[in-house]
């Protein structure tokens, strides 16, 4: 089990993708369930504090991880959640206890049957306590912003700078405050600043720290 946490734009999704593939292990991305959460409440007119109704939602939700994939009672839903307005409405409905509690318990289920690189907010804290590895990945703002920009006018979706930046420093800020399962690097995780460092390099700066690991007395990879 490797966990991987880190604010937005760290360029968690793309690592972990790329390490799963790697280690033939299953990828998990947290915050494609909590996005999900929150397309679903915005169709459902469910306001992203009202929180009975989020989490009567989240235990309901019918989400499902295939590669590349996440699909929700049965759509599909990979490209619907990755808007401003829902990385938005995912921050504000996974500050909700009760909405934590129900992913949590999925995020579980999952990782004790299979070996996964699963990465969100609180997977080395949290949800999986005892992993084998943790990193903490971390960019500085600007390019955390730049990335972030770039991936959204590849998919043609247009915003500005400085608008984005707003928003996710927003969203980080909201993240790191929160009362329950806040963003915070686990004490025995390791810090990785991947400012200025090509994908590559932080894939094999990983797959060093992940190596240097045993489970089981073997090692994993
Ligand atoms: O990682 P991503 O940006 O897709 O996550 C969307 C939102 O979901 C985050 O801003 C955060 O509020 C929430 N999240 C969380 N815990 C996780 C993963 C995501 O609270 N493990």
């Amino acid at each position: 089990m490797v966990a991987i946490d880190g604010p937005s734009g760290a360029g968690k999704s793309t690592i972990a993708r790329r390490l799963a593939a790697r280690l033939g292990f299953t990828y998990i991305d947290t915050g494609a369930m909590y996005r999900a959460v929150a397309l679903w409440a915005s169709r459902q007119g469910v306001d992203t504090s009202d929180m009975h109704r989020a989490e009567q939602l989240a235990l309901a939700a019918g989400i499902d991880l295939a590669p590349g994939r996440i699909t929700l009672n049965g759509e599909d839903i990979t490209e619907a959640i990755r808007t401003p307005e829902i990385s938005n409405g995912a921050s504000k409905i996974s500050a909700i206890p009760g909405v934590r509690r129900a992913m949590v318990a999925k995020q579980r289920e999952i990782g004790e049957r299979t070996s996964v690189v699963m990465e969100g907010r609180d997977i080395g804290t949290v949800v999986f306590p005892r992993a084998d590895v943790k990193i903490f990945l971390d960019a500085n703002a600007s390019e955390r912003v730049r990335r972030r920009h770039a991936e959204l006018a590849a998919k043609g979706l247009h915003i500005s700078e400085e608008q984005l930046a707003r928003e996710m420093r927003e969203r980080d800020e909201r993240d790191s405050t929160r009362a329950d399962a806040p963003l915070t690097q686990a004490p025995d995780a390791v810090y990785l600043d991947s400012s200025g460092m090509g994908i590559d390099d932080v894939e094999e700066a990983i797959l060093k720290i992940v190596r240097a690991r045993v489970t089981n007395g073997k090692e994993i990879v």
